[in-house]
């Protein structure tokens, strides 16, 4: 007897079923939830069903009656309550995990990072959320689908209202999808009223109280242009969220759990970026402190040894135009050749001094300010000086008056200030050669070989000093002095 259109299968109509006994099973099954024997699920793992008075969750506690049913978990076995075994996951017929199973009723339990939350789930087919994990998946989601593009966000919303995009779906979303109640205060999810709203960073679901769109996945403003935008996550109304809203942003649904947790991380990363900057701070004051004071000595000196410069050049009449009989003889030049030299050493110094800020690293705008206005000031500084320095040079060397053996003598010191600088370099070297030779136990024929360069040197150095007129002595304590601070600096590098 077929039974045409009826959409019932040809054979199921014959033999001993009939079409009436056949639709009488399939109401049942619908009613138990029950399945055809072939596609039956083992309770051979079952608990027996009067093992337990009541529901075998930790802090659940319902206790079982004619109205307070008990369940079994497919997946365990054991015995619980109804709202304990709201969750559906596909199983095979040995009640392991599935795709191509079909839905059994079964429950879960929740570890947030390693750690067991037992607020509202129970513990027996455990979840292991890696909400690290989760929390890249929004990221890198938001990256691809809207990254830098007004256009693709405004897309995104439009897109919202048709589903859930996949990267907002966690993990267990499949799983947890099918929940009927929300997860937090057990009320029962409706089509129009109570909706269900997934977590989008564990995936279970909620009611809207319980989980609200409190997260924020953004492109900070300052780096909206950049190519290759790094996206952000924050909660927001917490520390350490976005001051203003961002102009590229998602605000998407988090459950009380992870809002909960992330808030805890947020404050905490907040407080080690404080200490952090805290500590920065304070180096960078201290640094910047040292290096006005270290500048402003230098532009005193500057300040002090200019005008007696020009009173050298003046008092040598050279200025006026005054006859040669006002040179102070040999003296006086020797006087006007030191100032020269001490002169550009200052200004050598200086420079020096302005460059070693630029190494100082501001962290703040309102350090980058301060910064950039003590190299701008300095600088202006050195510009005004040296241009008043050369325009002197300039005289002394134009002026017809000048003699021969000015220029002369100008040129012993320069002579001298080199040759001194290269002593005290390749004392230094010497120095560097024998700490290298000592850590890694080399022979010393390097350093052995610069003694015997220095001393060359230094009678050379001996002889300028002596054209200049200048003692020895004096000099070389000098020059100590210079070493004492380079050694200081290779030895425990300090300024
Ligand atoms: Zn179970
Ligand atoms: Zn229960
Ligand atoms: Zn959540
Ligand atoms: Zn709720």
């Amino acid at each position: 007897m077929a039974v045409a259109g009826s959409g019932i299968p040809a054979d199921l109509t014959q033999g001993e079923d009939s079409v009436e006994s056949y639709i009488k099973k399939l109401v049942l099954q619908q009613k138990t939830g029950e399945v055809t024997e072939q596609y039956a699920i083992t309770k051979h793992h079952w608990k027996p069903s009067d093992s337990r008075k009541v529901c075998a969750t930790e802090g659940c506690g319902n206790r079982f009656s004619l109205i307070s049913r008990k369940h079994h978990c497919r997946r365990c076995g054991e015995v619980f309550c109804e709202s304990c075994t709201r969750y559906q996951m596909r199983l095979n017929t040995l009640a392991s995990p599935d795709p191509q199973g079909r839905l059994q009723k079964y429950i879960v339990s929740v570890y947030i990072n390693g750690e067991r939350i037992s607020s509202f789930l129970t513990f027996y087919c455990s979840f292991s959320i890696d909400i690290d994990m989760e929390v890249r998946r929004l990221k890198e989601g938001f990256k691809e689908s809207v990254g830098n593009s007004e256009v693709r966000r405004t897309f995104l919303e439009l897109r919202k209202m048709v589903g859930t995009p996949d990267w907002q779906r966690a993990t267990y979303w499949e799983y947890t999808s099918l929940s009927t109640m929300c997860c937090y205060c057990n009320k029962e999810f409706g089509l129009l009223q109570n909706r269900r709203h997934p977590c989008t960073v564990c995936g279970f679901m909620a009611c809207g109280d319980c989980c609200s769109k409190d997260l924020i996945v953004y492109i900070p403003n300052e780096e909206k242009g950049s190519k290759d935008p790094e996206p952000r996550i924050a909660v927001i109304k917490i520390v350490g969220c976005p001051e203003r809203e961002p102009d590229m942003c998602v605000y998407l649904r988090i459950c009380s759990q992870c809002h909960l947790y992330l808030e805890e991380k947020q404050v905490q990363k907040m407080q080690q970026t404080l200490t952090d900057q805290l500590q920065k701070t304070d180096l960078f004051w201290t640094k910047i402190v040292e290096a006005a004071k270290k500048l402003s000595r230098i532009r005193a000196k500057i300040n002090a040894h200019l005008p007696k410069y020009q009173e050298h050049i003046n008092t040598m009449g050279i200025d006026s135009g005054a006859p040669r009989a006002s040179l102070q003889g040999e003296n006086g030049i020797q006087v006007l050749a030191r100032a020269q030299c001490d002169m550009s050493d200052l200004f050598v110094t200086f420079v020096l001094a302005v460059e070693s800020i630029r190494g100082i690293q501001p962290s703040t705008t309102q350090q980058t300010t301060v910064l950039k206005n003590l190299v701008r000031g300095n600088y202006n500084f050195y510009q005004e000086t040296v241009f008043l320095f050369r325009e002197l040079r300039k005289t002394l060397e134009d002026t017809t008056l000048t003699s021969a053996d000015i220029l002369e003598t100008i040129q012993k010191f320069v002579d001298r200030n080199a040759m001194r600088a290269v002593y005290v370099f390749l004392k230094q070297l010497a120095l560097e050669s024998l700490m290298l030779c000592d850590k890694f136990t080399l022979n010393n024929t390097v350093p052995v070989q610069f003694a015997e360069a220095e001393e060359v040197v230094c009678q050379d150095l001996k002889q300028c000093i002596k054209d200049c007129k200048d003692d020895w002595a004096e000099s070389e304590e000098d020059i100590n002095n210079v070493l004492k601070d380079q050694i200081q600096r290779l030895l425990y590098g300090t300024q």
